[in-house]
């Protein structure tokens, strides 16, 4: 019987696999005395794209399969040092191994990396970004009171008689009004251009320092 390779979900797009494999010959270079030691190709690697929606991961690593999995969106950005950065952490795990998580060791070398403080601008940026792009998606539906302004978070549709109940309180001896009524705002023309909103699951977690041996999130 033939055994054969399992397949890989999501894998990377032919045109990503090469900014990757110019990146981590770049990051080689860079740091020599960090990433020297490491094959010349990136064939002993495996690339995915993290699952759509994902909104707190950026890039995760699996010791077991050796397999990388970025955010898609990181190679839509516009500043590659952003994508560099995130290979730059997944890299150095699989160079200290699962058991230095991220440990103080981890953490030295990662920010001894010279480009560290401008990459993390960028990475702060993009989450915020990723954050954004979920919520006019719409995935996080956001409801104003047309008068005190108040912003409520909705992840399914209000009814369309809702209406701010402190408003109707104050201003309409605790009858309900039209005036209240929420509207939502924040949406852009990016929920009509993503067809694949409606199969996203939003993903709420806590940025965690969690460690676990297989997977771990940064
Ligand atoms: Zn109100
Ligand atoms: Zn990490």
């Amino acid at each position: 019987m033939i055994m054969s390779k399992p397949t890989l979900s999501n894998p990377v797009s032919v045109e990503n696999l090469l900014r990757i494999r110019e990146i981590y010959r770049e990051l080689k270079n860079e740091r020599n005395d960090i990433f020297g030691g490491l094959p010349y190709g990136t064939n002993w690697i495996r690339f995915r794209y993290l699952k759509l929606g994902t909104v707190r991961t950026l890039a995760s690593v699996s010791f077991s399969t050796t397999t990388l999995s970025i955010h898609r969106l990181a190679f839509e950005y516009s500043n590659p040092l952003l994508l560099k950065g995130l290979l730059h952490h997944e890299m150095l795990h699989l160079v200290l191994g699962s058991d230095a998580g991220h440990k103080p060791i981890f953490r030295r070398i990662e920010t001894n990396w010279l480009r560290y403080e401008e990459y993390s601008e960028h990475r702060r940026r993009f989450v915020r970004l990723v954050e954004e792009s979920e919520r006019d998606a719409g995935r996080l539906l956001r409801y104003e009171c047309p008068n005190c302004k108040v912003v409520l978070l909705r992840t399914r549709k209000m009814k369309p008689e809702s209406s701010c109940s402190k408003c109707c309180k104050i201003h309409n001896d605790g009858v309900w009004s039209e005036m209240y009524s929420f509207i939502r705002v924040g949406l852009s023309d990016v929920e009509l251009r993503k067809g694949d909103a409606n199969d996203r699951t939003y993903e709420s977690r806590k940025q965690s320092n969690d460690e676990s041996s297989n997977h771990e999130r940064i």
